[in-house]
């Protein structure tokens, strides 16, 4: 089982430690390869994705992946910019869903910034089409503007798209994950005035036939903002588009007290995968030693679970988590009174003891 081991940018290296420190600590035959990758990959060879570190991803079962970017390379072209690691490799590998799960753990229901009532037991599962939409869509850029409002002032512009078959393996995904679930599917659209989402709605109404066993309903994009911090544990699979889901997925991490304690899975139709925490680099607190890195310990027990077909090591480092939760520690991001504050190597250390 071969892993490119991608850490990148910020807090990318200091989690990433952690979490290769927690897969060594299981008894697999894991293949663990590092190469560059954003800002590092840019300093050392040019290019936020290079040659090299694409076809080490390629060839391997599973990617575990930091995080890019820095302020300092906002100045470059767009192509050159760190973010564009990520983008390259989810349009290189059709990297098309991403699976973001939102759970609130027992002891960390007083981090979340919504009453303890509304998030205890949560666990919600976002699915966000990954390869499409507005981010991706063709033709955009910034021109005279030849209409509108004010014809002959610079303007700029994107391009929403999706195809009936990119909607329809997005939907299927979001079905089969929910009959493992408790069976229920939301569709977040904004169809009363996108003609993309209209599609949408509809292509996921048709593939919803061959899933009569999972309930199906329709949200706009608006309202499921909203009822997200009105009444999160109503929802339990949403799917959603590019752009949506990006939005969606952070306003739910908050529901679970820190961003540092999101992973995400970005899977194509081979089951290959890049697992990564829902944070970005982080530069403000880069450096010092205080990134929370469950997020990314809880990418690779994902990775185990979706591209490496290992269920019970992901189990157990899934179970090792909860247990430092339970024993109070705690770094800066989900610290509480009456817990105990730790770096986030000792954060590591805790994990990899309580896995016995
Ligand atoms: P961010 O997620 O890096 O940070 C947002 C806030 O959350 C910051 O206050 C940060 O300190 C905190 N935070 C994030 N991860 C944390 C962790 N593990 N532990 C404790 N606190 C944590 O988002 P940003 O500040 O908007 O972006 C910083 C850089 O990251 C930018 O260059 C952005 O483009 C990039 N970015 C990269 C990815 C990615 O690599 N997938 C995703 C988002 C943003």
């Amino acid at each position: 089982m071969k892993i490119a081991v991608l850490p990148g940018d910020g807090i990318g290296t200091e989690i990433i430690a952690e979490a290769v420190k927690v897969l060594k600590t299981l008894d697999l035959k894991l293949e663990l390869e590092t190469a560059p990758v954003g800002g590092a990959a840019y300093e050392a060879a040019g290019h936020p994705l290079p040659e090299s570190t694409l076809k080490l991803a390629k060839e391997s079962d599973a990617i575990l992946f930091g995080a890019v970017g820095d302020w300092k390379y906002d100045k470059l072209e767009r192509a050159l910019r760190p973010e564009q690691a990520i983008l390259g490799l989810r349009k290189a590998m059709g990297l098309f869903a991403n699976f973001r799960p939102a759970i609130c753990y027992e002891q960390l229901t007083h981090a979340s910034s919504l009453k303890p009532e509304l998030v205890a037991g949560l666990d919600i599962l976002i699915i966000r089409e990954l390869t499409g939409d507005i981010y991706f869509g063709q033709p955009r850029g910034r021109r005279t503007a030849p209409d509108g409002h004010f014809p002959g002032a610079e303007e700029a512009f994107d391009t929403m798209r999706y195809s009936r078959p990119e909607i329809e393996r997005i939907a299927r995904v979001a079905f089969e994950a929910a009959r493992k679930r408790s069976k229920r599917v939301t569709s977040v659209d904004k169809s009363n005035v996108l003609e993309t989402f209209q599609l949408w709605k509809d292509v996921v109404t048709e593939v919803h036939k061959d899933y009569q066993d999972v309930a199906l309903d329709h949200m706009y994009v608006d309202n499921a903002a909203m009822q997200l911090v009105k009444a999160p544990k109503a929802f339990d699979v949403i799917v959603t588009g590019n752009m949506f889901g990006d939005i969606l997925s952070d306003e739910a991490s908050m529901l679970t007290g820190s961003i540092g304690m999101l992973p995400s899975a970005s899977l194509n139709d081979k089951k290959q995968g890049l697992y990564e925490p829902s944070h970005g680099s982080a530069p403000d607190i880069a450096g010092k030693g205080v990134a929370n890195p469950l997020a990314t310990i809880l990418s690779a027990a994902m990775m185990l679970r979706f591209s490496l077909n290992q269920a019970e090591a992901a189990d157990r480092i899934e179970a090792a988590v909860k247990k430092v939760l339970a024993q109070g520690l705690r770094t800066p991001d989900i610290y509480s009174e009456g817990t105990t504050k730790v770096g986030t190597v000792q954060m590591g250390d805790a994990v990899v003891k309580a896995l016995g």
